[in-house]
């Protein structure tokens, strides 16, 4: 593997096709990274695979690549969403950042009864996922959805997509796991059989779900409640968590 810097464009990535950077990219390239004319660099878009490419034109603020040969096939992540409520603003970022190194295909902000904020900074989201995914050799982004509140998304939801609902609350706490209409499986056991499966994890706000939210979840058929063990976990630890739990049983980690 080259260590050639990786940048995600929008452009077409054929051989000879001339592809100018957008400033921050220059900006990072050039001055950043110090590089300049004739230097290599790896380009993908989601579309075409990874190329390599040399920085054909470097003026102050400009920058354009000239794209070489294909390296990578196009290939794309496990069918897994990240529905999540956002919380403060650094771990949100961390919860996107984090699911797009660990490979999600999207990222969904819902908002619950007791989410701290339904205002996202879409933009920031996608600048953050950008810049993991350059580092995480992903070939894709993830796409980031617009916030939705949960109920609306739950009315939509495709019924071929488990909804792996993280619960962290026990109806009876002295059962094993809070006892039958308790605390959900263990999670890794919960997921069994659902490989390659579309899905998607959902982590409620620090506050938790509310009693309604919770009930109305458990009651509906793709709705698969999971534990993630006895300590109640911070949203964006419970994120992670999750994703690795699904990457290891589900997705491309096996
Ligand atoms: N305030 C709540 C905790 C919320 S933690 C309480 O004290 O009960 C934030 C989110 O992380 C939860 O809504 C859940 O989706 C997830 N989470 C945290 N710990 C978990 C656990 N042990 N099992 C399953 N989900 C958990």
């Amino acid at each position: 593997m080259t260590t050639d810097p990786r940048l995600f464009t929008d452009a077409a990535l054929t051989s000879g096709a001339t592809v100018p950077l957008t400033r921050e990219d220059a900006h990072y390239l050039l001055n950043v990274l110090r590089r300049g004319e004739g230097d290599r660099v790896r380009v993908f878009n989601g579309r075409d695979g990874e190329w390599s490419a040399q920085i054909s034109h470097a003026s102050k603020k400009a920058a354009a690549l000239t794209v070489e040969a294909q390296t990578r096939q196009q290939r794309g992540v496990p069918d897994l969403w990240l529905l999540f409520a956002p919380v403060k603003r650094q771990k949100t970022d961390l919860i996107v950042e984090k699911a797009t190194e660990l490979g999600v295909a999207a990222i969904c902000p819902v908002t619950t009864a007791r989410t701290q904020s339904d205002r996202i900074k879409y933009e920031r989201f996608q600048t953050i996922a950008k810049e993991a995914a350059e580092q995480t050799e992903r070939l894709d982004l993830p796409e980031i959805r617009g916030i939705d509140r949960l109920d609306r998304v739950l009315d939509a939801w495709p019924q071929d997509r488990a909804l792996v609902f993280c619960d962290e609350s026990g109806d009876e706490p002295d059962a094993a796991w809070g006892g039958a209409r308790g605390r959900g499986q263990p999670m890794a056991a919960a997921l069994a059989g659902l490989a390659e499966k579309p899905a998607a994890i959902l982590i409620g706000p620090e506050g938790g779900f509310s009693p309604a939210e919770r009930d109305r979840l458990r009651s509906l058929d793709v709705v698969i409640p999971v534990t993630l063990g006895p300590r109640i976990l911070r949203a964006e630890t419970a994120a992670i968590a999750a994703l690795t739990v699904w990457q290891s049983v589900c997705g491309d980690w096996r």
